[in-house]
């Protein structure tokens, strides 16, 4: 019998997942394990990369149980992470020298402010894709080998390994035997060269990161290594490797450049592919590995992301408490016809891409005497699907046309009418698909593909059943006065908070 099945591990920020498909791509079993979050000062994130492992595992073995899939029967196992998150260990013994400094962890701020101040950043941007910023691995690595007692001596002399969770997952899944990362999690260090696809030699310098401690970098359909045998009950091979959004706009077959996905989660996340050429964002966003396939030329994909998207109902709920779960927003906005002329920006911690404004704080314009809570759950719809709409524009401008469709996934996907209102603002149709793991399927897909599971792209295209589209309704006129509205309401958030306590 051939092995008919793929395992995915979905680590994430908060917890650890895993699900096998079956052969027709059908998720047959799935566990998931959440794990504890660090916060040791302010500004400051971290996760024992130890427990991260230990839950991965578990979800892993729990997975295959639900399936009643036996290890022998899984063809490959496909790995999707959070990206930048970066892990230091000892290759002797395996275990980590410090915490894991989690991607959202601002402590290396101000050793940013001084490679700015040296005149780097154009030739980053120029290498990388990316804005020189805390949130990328490079400082973060550079920083436990400063704060570590004797851990830089000991990275010169190849004692030491470095990576993002992909690796530290692979390193531990092939029992120490592989040291290796993926094209698109090796992008998000920023110390690859995204033409060459190799660490950069200049980069390394500039970052302080010693060539010893890094992994090597691969396609993401690689044949990473295999996982022993004593894990899971056979030995599997790792065939797939992409970063937690990279694997989304996978599993979303944005095949051609210029289709895009985007993200509804905590956050809101968009991703455009752009083809084989590496683009350069002019409206700051981030310029990105998309995946690439063995014997292939990589695709590259511009990037923007929302700091607050889903989050800010949750602050509906737990900060004001005019609702008592998340799904209740879309009636309550429903039970009004409009915001009542209010307009809500949830700039809570800032405003992302392409504001990129660290001084902007949420701010909620046009209150009335006859507002109401109602009215304010509609404005903050409202306010996601606008910045939302801000990404798309920039995404557009770079790319010199217009989307002509979004595709969607993450938790406040679910909302029907958060989907219509931002086809409304974007006035083009939205696609949401059946199946919304789509960083699993994305990771599995990959997986498939690299052993030889699933032959051609037509066949993972039928796996993508579509549940339902959104068209838009209001004339370009009601648009262009909502987005004007809109752009004057980030206008009075911006630049609120004060200087010295941004980075804090
Ligand atoms: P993450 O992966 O970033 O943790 P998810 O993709 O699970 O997040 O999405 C969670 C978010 O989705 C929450 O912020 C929640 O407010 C929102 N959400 C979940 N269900 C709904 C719903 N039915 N309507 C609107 N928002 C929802």
């Amino acid at each position: 019998m051939p092995r008919s099945h793929i395992l995915a591990l979905d680590q994430g920020t908060t917890s650890s997942r895993a699900i096998v498909f079956d052969a027709s791509g059908v998720a047959c079993g799935t566990a998931q394990r959440e794990f504890a979050q660090g916060f040791p000062q302010l500004g400051w994130v971290e996760h024992d990369a130890q427990e991260i492992w230990a839950t991965q595992l578990d979800t892993a073995r729990s997975a295959l149980k639900a399936a009643g899939v036996d290890a022998a029967d899984v063809a490959a196992i496909g790995i999707t992470n959070q990206r930048e998150t970066v892990v230091v260990w000892e290759r002797a013994s395996g275990r980590p020298i410090a915490p894991a400094i989690v991607w959202q962890d601002r402590r290396t701020a101000p050793q940013i402010e001084a490679l700015r101040a040296s005149g780097i950043e154009p030739m980053v941007i120029k290498r990388t894709g990316l804005l020189l910023d805390p949130y990328f691995s490079a400082t973060k690595i550079a920083w436990i080998l400063d704060h570590v007692s004797g851990a830089r001596a000991r990275a010169e002399r190849g004692e030491l390994a470095a990576g993002t969770i992909d690796s530290w997952l692979l390193w531990n899944l092939s029992s120490g035997a592989v040291h290796a990362t993926d094209v698109t999690n090796a992008s998000r260090t920023m110390l690859m060269d995204r033409r060459t696809l190799a660490w950069d030699p200049e980069l390394l310098a500039a970052f302080r990161v010693p060539p010893a401690i890094l992994p090597r970098i691969h396609p993401s359909d690689a044949a990473f290594g295999m996982a022993s045998a004593e894990l899971l009950g056979a030995e599997i091979p790792v065939h797939g490797i992409l970063g937690d959004q990279q694997a989304a706009l996978f599993g979303q077959r944005c095949m051609e450049p210029g289709m895009a996905k985007n993200t509804f989660g905590t956050g809101c996340f968009m991703l455009m592919q752009t083809g084989t050429q590496a683009a350069t964002s002019r409206h700051r966003l981030l310029g990105t590995v998309a995946w690439q396939r063995s014997g292939e030329p990589a695709h590259h994909a511009l990037e923007g992301s929302v700091f607050v998207g889903g989050s800010a109902i949750q602050w509906l709920r737990d900060g004001l408490g005019i609702i008592r779960s998340a799904p209740e927003v879309n009636a309550l906005a429903a039970s009004v016809s409009d915001a009542g002329g209010l307009m809500m920006v949830p700039a809570f911690t800032g405003l992302g891409a392409p504001h990129w404004d660290p001084h902007a704080r949420g701010a909620m314009l046009g209150i009335t005497r006859g507002t109401t809570a109602a009215h304010i759950a509609r404005a903050t719809l409202e306010g996601i699907a606008h910045q939302v709409a801000d990404l798309a524009d920039a995404m557009s401008a770079d790319a010199g046309t217009p989307l002509s469709l979004l595709r969607v996934d993450g938790g406040a996907a679910a909302s029907d009418f958060l989907m219509q209102l931002q086809a409304e603002l974007l006035g083009i149709a939205l696609e949401r698909p059946k199946v919304v793991e789509t960083t699993a399927q994305g990771a599995a897909f990959m997986a498939g593909l690299g052993c030889g599971l699933w032959s051609d792209a037509s066949q993972l295209a039928r796996m993508r059943a579509v549940d339902r589209t959104f068209q838009p309704t209001w004339d370009s006129g009601r648009r262009a006065d909502a987005r004007a509205r809109w752009k004057r309401a980030v206008e009075c958030s911006r630049s609120w908070h004060p200087a010295e306590e941004v980075n804090r």
